[in-house]
């Protein structure tokens, strides 16, 4: 099989997966010699779903929409998130944008 995305040759390695900052472990991966694309094996996407589940971070991802509150824009945090994270009203937050379609909050220490 050659990288869906440029042609090249893939290797079979073990391959590191997280989610959220939380290290699910090393699974079996098609990894791109050109491009670095990762590929996770059929075997190995079960797996890291079984382990998403355990971990209780399945299906965590939600949309949610901006909005206004005064003159600023506020997005709300859906409760399974917030729940998830532990996150409270008042709790201080960076945020930075990531190019021009994501952004990144980070909880301020
Ligand atoms: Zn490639």
């Amino acid at each position: 099989m050659n990288c869906p995305v440029c042609n090249g040759k893939m290797k079979r390695k073990k391959e590191q997966y997280a989610y959220n900052d939380i290290v699910f472990g090393r699974f079996d991966a098609d990894v791109c010699t050109k491009c670095r694309e990762v590929f996770f094996t059929e075997k190995s996407s079960d797996a890291i779903d079984a382990k998403a589940k355990e971990i209780g971070v399945w299906g965590l991802e939600r949309e949610t929409k901006i909005s206004y509150s005064g003159n600023s824009l506020i997005i709300r945090i859906p409760k399974a998130i917030a729940s998830f994270m532990g996150l409270k009203k008042g709790r201080g937050v960076s945020v930075h944008p990531e190019g021009k379609t994501k952004l990144v909050m980070e909880l301020a220490n």
